[in-house]
């Protein structure tokens, strides 16, 4: 039994290595690397899945990320003390009311809110299992660059393990909500006088010089965590796979750590297809949508990423290769959205749903709605569309996009005729 608190110990049965995605090298699994030495490509986990025994899916007690521990990087035989605070288990909603709102059919949208995570957003998934992997390999700390969500999580899982933890920050660029996490939960935090991708190239030198244990996207292990999205989605669908996953795209690493969920359910035999992966990004900060239309395999950077949604302001997405491939190989699509539309999706979530999201979620509906209307989504396909961050991440831009509470004296009299103006005006709309 899994006891909130208590660390609980867990023997796993998988064999993995980890291998260059580019030219195949192969490392050891206990040596601190995060891209290939000889050739500078991704790596990526690989396990031996005919040791799997697909009962241990499907049937998997627990909750979250760790009830698929059969499918999570530790080795054999050995004993685990999982770093977590129940991350995972969010809610896939049905979601009607946007689903004719868009013109779509009723019972064809889910929306999987990873806002609910225990720190507000996916990063959570990958950080439970990074962290514990950090604590295996005995470093002195935990580090990362961040546009927000990922040092709040690193600084909560940092202090749950009790290890000391580093972030930097692109200085003014990073919504209120999640600052204030990482400062709360003791993280050393640095404002850095550039943009999140000159943060991400200044820690991971630092992490190499320091003997820290970098906690961004490119870490591969990090990745094996969020791919609990794609268990998690089909399990609640009954593992009958939806058509489509939309998701927002920023350093890539999601969209890529969720199909290769998809891909290890099909490989078991415990489902039969992956779901066509849809990429979407902000119009300022587009790299991996250029590369997918101009049918390019590398991104070009973009020196100056600009966009509301500050999640995904990013111009040079680490994990572009992957997304890329994650992409195309799934028969998926990549599409641009503007800050307005991403504005009016967020509106539109929360006042149809009930789902309170960051402007960077809000880019999965946006997006889905102007490749529905464009006639790119064929009628009737099943989709989910993936919600990364909570609404209380960005309070700031909430309320610059809300009507502003009206004031009104303290009488029943005053509040009665606001009331009424109120209800008269609706009518009139
Ligand atoms: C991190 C993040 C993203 C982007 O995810 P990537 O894996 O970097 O593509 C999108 N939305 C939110 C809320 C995030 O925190
Ligand atoms: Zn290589």
């Amino acid at each position: 039994m899994e006891i909130y608190g208590l660390r609980t110990h867990y023997v796993t049965t998988m064999e993995y290595r980890v291998e260059c995605i580019k030219c195949g090298r192969r490392f050891p699994a206990h040596e601190i690397i995060y891209t290939c030495d000889k050739c500078n490509g991704l790596l990526d986990i690989k396990y031996d899945y005919s040791g799997i025994d697909n009962e241990r899916i499907v049937k998997a007690k627990g909750r979250g990320v760790w009830k698929y521990k059969a499918l999570l990087p530790f080795k054999e035989g050995t004993s685990l003390s999982p770093i977590t605070i129940n991350e995972g288990d969010t809610p896939l909603y049905r979601c009607d009311r946007l689903a004719q709102s868009i013109g779509m059919g009723i019972g064809d949208l889910w929306v999987k809110h990873e806002g609910l995570n225990p720190s507000g957003s996916f990063k959570d998934r990958g950080m439970t299992v990074g962290v514990t992997k950090a604590m295996e390999l005995h470093v002195n700390g935990v580090a990362c660059a961040s546009t927000g969500n990922t040092s709040a999580s690193l600084a909560i899982f940092a202090a749950k393990a009790g290890i000391p933890c580093y972030v930097l920050l692109p200085k003014g660029k990073v919504a209120l909500g999640k600052v204030a996490q990482a400062m709360m939960h003791g993280a050393k935090v640095l404002s850095l006088l550039g943009n999140f991708d000159d943060a991400l190239r200044v820690v991971r030198e630092l992490c190499e010089e320091e003997n820290l244990y970098l906690l961004n996207s490119v870490n591969p292990y990090r990745l094996e965590g969020q791919k609990t999205i794609a268990f998690e989605i089909a399990e609640q669908l009954n593992w009958d796979i939806p058509d489509r996953v939309i998701l927002p795209v920023g350093n890539a690493g999601n969209i890529s750590a969720i199909y290769k969920g998809f891909l290890e359910l099909e490989k078991l035999g415990i489902t039969s297809s992956v779901p066509m992966m849809t990429g979407i990004q902000a119009e300022g900060a587009q790299p991996v949508v250029r590369a997918f239309k101009d049918a390019r395999t590398e991104i070009i950077p973009e020196p100056e990423p600009e966009t509301i949604a500050s999640a995904i302001r990013i111009g040079n997405p680490v994990n572009a290769t992957k997304a890329l491939l994650a992409i195309r190989n799934s028969g998926g699509l990549a599409e641009s959205v503007s800050d307005t539309e991403i504005t009016e999706s967020q509106l539109l979530l929360a006042r149809a749903e009930g789902i309170g999201v960051e402007p960077a979620s809000a880019a999965s509906i946006a997006g889905l709605r102007k490749l529905y209307d464009a006639g790119e989504i064929d009628r009737g396909e099943k989709i989910v569309c993936i919600t990364t961050g909570h609404l209380l991440k960005d309070p700031e831009r909430a309320i610059a996009i809300c009507e502003a509470p009206q004031e009104v004296m303290a009488d029943l009299e005053s509040v009665r005729h606001v009331l009424h103006a109120t209800i008269n005006n609706k009518n009139k709309e």
